[in-house]
């Protein structure tokens, strides 16, 4: 099931980049493997899918710790995105686990990524959350804050910073909102867009995104416990 899955995304990513006068791998696809269990990484690992993104980083740990004691000798190493929200109180584990951190979204997180980063001798890459649709309960930086912020980032903290990435608002058309988040990447010279999820990943590529975080239409509905909420 994970495996036709799989492929059937990746023929939709490969059409929606056709579509958009774009190369064939000009999009990455990070498989959301949040809530779910071992097995299904496994299942996506031996179907080629390397690019995992999560959402909390006590889950992800536990996780890919048992899949590289089962896996380790005969797949490929997974390549972890955090996508969720990351306390600073959890940074040092996050700048140990993940290889990409796209969930910048505050001065306080950037002083300790900054921190811990020198500290444990390990540089995970870095992309900025916007609050593309200025939503109040939504995390991230706004899109005219983010100049900034970036100098804050880069001056100050000497990190790097390779993306943008955003979550659009639930209702509205999403089109506009990548759109801007392509518009600010390029403005500031970043090449990585994290947008578009099961629902529009397609409309995402067509405004730009060079990675798409999907889910549910790879693995099905999540699978909440007591543990993983
Ligand atoms: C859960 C999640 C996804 C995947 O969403 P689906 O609709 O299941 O594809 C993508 N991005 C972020 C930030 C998420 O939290």
């Amino acid at each position: 099931m994970i495996a036709q899955h799989i492929a059937a995304i990746r023929a939709r990513i490969l059409d929606a980049a056709k579509a958009a006068d774009r190369t064939p791998d000009a999009v990455r696809l990070i498989a959301v493997s949040k809530t779910r269990p071992v097995s299904d990484v496994l299942a996506a690992l031996e179907a080629g899918q390397s690019v995992f993104g999560e959402n909390r980083v006590q889950e992800a740990k536990a996780k890919f710790a048992a899949l590289a004691e089962i896996a380790a000798a005969t797949l490929p190493k997974p390549e972890l995105h955090l996508i969720g929200p990351l306390q600073t109180n959890k940074v040092e584990d996050a700048v140990r686990l993940f290889d990409v951190i796209q969930t910048l979204d505050r001065p306080k997180l950037a002083a300790a990524l900054a921190t811990a980063i020198v500290k444990i001798g390990r540089a995970p890459k870095l992309y900025i959350e916007i609050n593309i649709g200025a939503e109040e309960q939504k995390a991230g930086i706004a899109p005219a804050r983010l100049a900034d912020f970036l100098g804050l980032c880069r001056d100050t903290h000497k990190l790097a910073i390779d993306g943008l990435m955003c979550i659009p608002p639930h209702e509205a058309d999403p089109a506009p909102f990548f759109a801007e988040l392509k518009r600010l990447a390029d403005t500031h010279h970043l090449p990585q867009v994290s947008m578009g999820m099961s629902a529009d990943f397609e409309t995402a590529i067509a405004q730009g995104a060079t990675q798409v975080r999907v889910g549910t239409a790879l693995f099905g509905a999540r699978q909440y416990t007591t543990e993983n909420q």
